[in-house]
């Protein structure tokens, strides 16, 4: 399966905001975006002024990036935000928040949406009881998520759990620290996802 395995920085460095891609370095003072603000490259920092076009192909970058998902990928989700009766955009975010990788990362399991999707493709989590290890599957509401009996003692998940607290966790989950258990209390609404994203200009850029 095709994947990115570049050097991660660069990519919040090109989009010039914090994707949080790093876990806990991205709230420390390594954060590239702190050092070295500027988009990489030998003409990195050269001011340029965006078209149109180009600001609407970077807002789309941005929301694939920040989930770890590829381009065909991204534009199945898309056409599958198109087809529902909701406003396409947000929807289109609500799918991507709804994946298994991402609600683990919402719920504290992981530090980062990539650690995350390591651990769902490694077979370490199930849901409703049932191991799965693909990291698009989309969760719904009441669904149960937790890791499996010999899993749980991995040192990740516990340090999770233990800074638990320091988390900020939506509303539409529920985390039993304690007995590692998450609950999709209800799905997740535009307003829950609190990166700042424009939704809005990638629906302009696909309906070219
Ligand atoms: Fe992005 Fe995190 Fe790297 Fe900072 S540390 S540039 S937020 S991935």
């Amino acid at each position: 399966m095709a994947r990115y395995t570049d050097a991660v920085c660069r990519l919040c460095r090109r989009e010039n905001m914090k994707l949080y891609l790093k876990g806990d370095r991205c709230l420390s003072d390594k954060c590239a975006i702190n050092r070295r603000n500027y988009v990489p490259g030998q003409h990195g920092q050269r001011r340029t002024k965006l078209s149109e076009y180009g600001l609407q192909l970077r807002e789309k970058q941005k929301v694939k990036r920040t989930y770890g998902v590829l381009e065909s990928q991204f534009r199945r989700y898309f056409a599958r935000a198109s087809r529902s009766k909701e406003v396409t955009g947000s929807e289109l975010l609500i799918l991507l928040e709804r994946r298994l990788d991402n609600v683990l990362y919402v719920m504290g399991f992981a530090d980062s949406r990539a650690q995350a999707r390591q651990l769902v493709r490694h077979g370490h989590f199930r849901v409703n009881g049932r191991k799965t290890n693909i990291p698009s599957f989309l969760v719904k509401q009441g669904d149960i998520v937790e890791p499996r009996e010999k899993s749980r003692e991995l040192d990740v998940l516990r340090s999770g759990m233990q800074r638990h607290d320091q988390r900020q966790i939506p509303e539409w989950v529920h985390v039993d620290v304690e007995n590692m258990r998450g609950v999709v209390q209800a799905l997740p609404k535009r307003d829950d996802i609190t990166l700042s994203f424009q939704e809005q200009l990638i629906v302009e850029l696909y309906s070219k």
